[in-house]
Order: C-alpha cells, then sequence, then structure tokens
C-alpha cells in the first residue's frame, strides 16, 4: 500500500542517517529497501516483487516466515524469551539432540555461538586446546567470518584490511579445477596435485606445529568450487596422520543446501569438528555453533573450556532451530533440494552455457550453484577482476533485478542458491530471468 512504501522511504532516510553497514564505504551505498517477504518473495521499497534466489546470505534454506518456524518463536517467546547459558533449556537441549543426530560420525556434542564465525573462531581454540599446536591451516578463496580471527583464517580480500601477522594462520592453494593453480586439466589431476601441495606445505611448515585444518567443505561465497573426487578424503587421510584436527565450515554448505544434510556426507569423510549457522535456524533467530567430537569432548571433560557466550543456546535462536529441523525433516526439503538441482537447476544452466558465450562455467549441487562468467572461454579472463566488481557485471546484476530476481553475486559470478522449498514454477520464472540477463554479459564478450 502508498502507506507501506512512505513507512519504507521514512526507514530509509533513517538507515541512511543512523545505520553503519557490514563491509561498505557508507557513503555512496544505496541499500534496497524492503516491505515485506513471504517464501522465494520478497517486495523491495517500491512494492516490486522479487524472486530471492539469494536467499539473502544464502541462510533462508526454507524460505521466508515459515509458519511452523514462526509459531515455535512466537510459543517460546511467551514462554521464556532467554535465559543464562549455564542453565539447562528444553529448546536448547531438544536442538542439541537433533544437531547431533543430523552431523556425521561421533560428533555427538554442540556449543551453540551467535553465528558462523564465533563458531570457527570456537572450533579452532577447541582444535588448539585439544593438540596443544597453534598453527591452522586455511584456503585461500575461502570465507570464513568477519571477526578478527576468522576474518584472517579467510582466504579472501576481505582478509587485506584486517591482515594480522600474529594469528598463526598459513593459507594454501585450493583445489579448484576451472581455474587450476596446479596447471591440472582434470579432476584427478586437479585432485592429486592440490593434495601434494598441501602435503608439502604442511610438512614445510611442521606437521606437529598444526592444529588444524579449516576447509569449507564446498566453498561458499568464493565460488561454490566442488572439490575434486578423492580431495576431501586425501585431506582427511593426510589430516588423521598428522593429528591435526579437521575443521569442517558448513556454515553456509550445511542443513540441506547441497541436496544431503552436510555438505561432508557428499563423501566418505567426518571431521573432527564441524561449523554450522545460516540454515540451522534460517537465520530466523541469530544462531551457529560446533559440534565437536568425542575425542576433542574428552579434553574438556576435566578442564574448563576457556569460552563462552552471554546468548549460548539461546531460547528462541534453539527453538526455531527445533521447528525448521522439523520443517525440513516433515516437508523433505533435503530431498527436495537435491532434486531442483538434479532436474531443474543444472539443466537449465547447462542449457545456458551452451547459449551464452558469457558462462565461463557452471556448476553446483542441490541448491547451490555457480555461474561464472567470463570475457573469453578460451582465457577464461573473468568479467570482473578478482576482489572486486565492474560495471559490466553491475549491468547483468542490473539486468537481474529490473527482471524481478534478488541476487547474489560476487566477483564475476552469479550464484543461484534458492530456498530448497521453493516452488518449481517460481525457480524455473527466475532462471528465465538469469538467461535473459545473460545476455548484457554476452554483450561484454570479446569478438
Ligand atoms: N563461514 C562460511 C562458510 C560463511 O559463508 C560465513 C558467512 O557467510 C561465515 C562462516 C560467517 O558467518 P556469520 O556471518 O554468521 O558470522
Amino acid at each position: 500500500t502508498d502507506a507501506d512504501i512512505a513507512a519504507g522511504r521514512r526507514a530509509y532516510e533513517l538507515d541512511r542517517a543512523h545505520v553503519f553497514h557490514s563491509w561498505q564505504a557508507q557513503g555512496p551505498f544505496t541499500p534496497m529497501t524492503v516491505l515485506k517477504a513471504e517464501g522465494s518473495l520478497v517486495w523491495d521499497g517500491e512494492g516490486r516483487r522479487l524472486i530471492d534466489l539469494s536467499c539473502q546470505l544464502v541462510n533462508t534454506n526454507i524460505g521466508h516466515q515459515h509458519p511452523k518456524v514462526v509459531a515455535a518463536i512466537q510459543e517460546q517467546a511467551g514462554k521464556l524469551c532467554t535465559i543464562a547459558p549455564q542453565h539447562v533449556n528444553d529448546a536448547r537441549s531438544e536442538a542439541a539432540r537433533l544437531i547431533a543426530g543430523l552431523v556425521p560420525g561421533d560428533l555427538n556434542h554442540v556449543f551453540f555461538t551467535n553465528g558462523g564465525a564465533d563458531a570457527v573462531e570456537h572450533a579452532i581454540r577447541m582444535a588448539r586446546l585439544h593438540t596443544g599446536r597453534k598453527k591452522v591451516f586455511s584456503a585461500y578463496r575461502s570465507y570464513h567470518g568477519g571477526t578478527h580471527l576468522a576474518v584472517n583464517v579467510t582466504g579472501d580480500p576481505r582478509r587485506f584490511a584486517n591482515d594480522d601477522g600474529d594469528s598463526g594462520v598459513v593459507h594454501f592453494l585450493p583445489a579448484y579445477t576451472y581455474r587450476s593453480y596446479f596447471g591440472a586439466t582434470t579432476q584427478d589431476e586437479e585432485s592429486e596435485r592440490a593434495l601434494r601441495h598441501l602435503t608439502d606445505m604442511i610438512e614445510l611448515e611442521g606437521a606437529g606445529n598444526v592444529a588444524a585444518v579449516v576447509l569449507e567443505s564446498i566453498p561458499g561465497t568464493a565460488g561454490i568450487y566442488l572439490p575434486p573426487d578423492g580431495y576431501m578424503e586425501g585431506v582427511r587421510e593426510l589430516t588423521r596422520r598428522h593429528g591435526i584436527m579437521l575443521i569442517a565450515d558448513e556454515v553456509m554448505a550445511g542443513f540441506g543446501r547441497t541436496g544431503k544434510w552436510f555438505a561432508v556426507d557428499h563423501w566418505d569423510v567426518i571431521p573432527d569438528l564441524l561449523a554450522f549457522a545460516k540454515g540451522v535456524n534460517s537465520g530466523y533467530v541469530p544462531l551457529g555453533g560446533v559440534a565437536l567430537s568425542d575425542a576433542v569432548f574428552e579434553t574438556f571433560r576435566d578442564r574448563p573450556y576457556p569460552g563462552g557466550l552471554t546468548y549460548s543456546g539461546h531460547p528462541l535462536a534453539c527453538a526455531a532451530a527445533v521447528a525448521t529441523i522439523n520443517a525440513m525433516r516433515d516437508e523433505s526439503m533435503v530431498e527436495n533440494a537435491e532434486r531442483l538441482g538434479r532436474e531443474v537447476i543444472g539443466p537449465a544452466l547447462r542449457a545456458m552455457a551452451g547459449r551464452h558465450p558469457s558462462v565461463g562455467e557452471v556448476r553446483g549441487t542441490g541448491c547451490f550453484w555457480a555461474v561464472e562468467l567470463v570475457r573469453n572461454r578460451e582465457t577464461r579472463e573473468p568479467l570482473a577482476a578478482y576482489g572486486g566488481s565492474s560495471p559490466e557485471m553491475n549491468q547483468v546484476v542490473a539486468a537481474l533485478k529490473s527482471g524481478g530476481v534478488l541476487p547474489f553475486a560476487n566477483f564475476n559470478r552469479i550464484h543461484v542458491v534458492p530456498a530448497l522449498n521453493i516452488d518449481d514454477a517460481l525457480l524455473r520464472e527466475g532462471l528465465a530471468v538469469l538467461d535473459s540477463a545473460l545476455d548484457v554479459a554476452d554483450g561484454f564478450v570479446e569478438a
């Protein structure tokens, strides 16, 4: 209504006057106002309908305003909004039971945090105390969070301004076949060479000094580049051999996103610690956590764990997690995500790759896909350089928005990351808009 639009404009003015935004130069920033969101639809400040193919920051895995989760939060709010972390709370106990039952192996214990970055930080703290070692290995082309240690673990330009020479983090080159750092031309070659590189780096840094290897099971923001066959198993074998903890960062890839409950479930790999957030409750209330193995747990049986948060296991967040996980199960959303990837998104994107010379590669699984845009298919020169945007990419994103799609874009990529329960027809409508937007990208391909 006109009143909603007027209220949105007022909110925009107040935002620009008083709200300080993440990652932005505050001056030129022109955020979008959202008046309303429901399922896989959002309405902008002028009341225009957009199909949400971003899931915001890839977190609303069950879509917006799922009625069962909204009701569970309301019910919990009526009962008990908050309680200190040292007390037992039924919502927290049940959330921990459900999560421990879903994660692989003997990751039977859950430490709750407020989000993903602190989950990664606590996983590292646990690994360091468990092993008595300091160094942490993580991949370039990764994202692990915005807090001090998490951003230093991150292998993305967002780290540069926050670099701390004393964080104990060593970065290694990832297995990324499309832009192989190892001159590989096949998946097998990439897997073997990337594993050799990591093996060498661990040896050269002193395996006995390495507490953990932190890896996104499938890297998300950095490009949804799936590890080649054998790579994750190889990393698991390598870390086990040296008594190094394997920390799987499942903050973005977890909770059904990839068509399995966790991305590590695609391989025969059980990490020592697993960090989660986002999809655990679709982000309706901030929540993250670490699932830890029995062995890591034993380190803290008789020795206090030196860490905590006022809101660890917050009842509203945990009630939302319980309702989210139950809704995902009752409505077979993980199976549906797998089907959407196999029957709808994958075929549609591959067809677009066939038609549009600007598409360098499409890749993904479940509801987790990336379209990599290039100026030249031979040289694979990206449509925006690593670490930045470009006027050309901005035009592609603008075409998506004006066509009625809310996209997730990073550097030269458009990610197709819809809710696991998006309606098939709506998804196809959104993919058709992407198809048209790629015509704009084709215009920048070198003749
Ligand atoms: N790890 C991964 C893989 C992520 O994608 C993110 C956020 O995008 C984080 C960690 C950080 O999570 P948060 O923003 O909740 O701190």
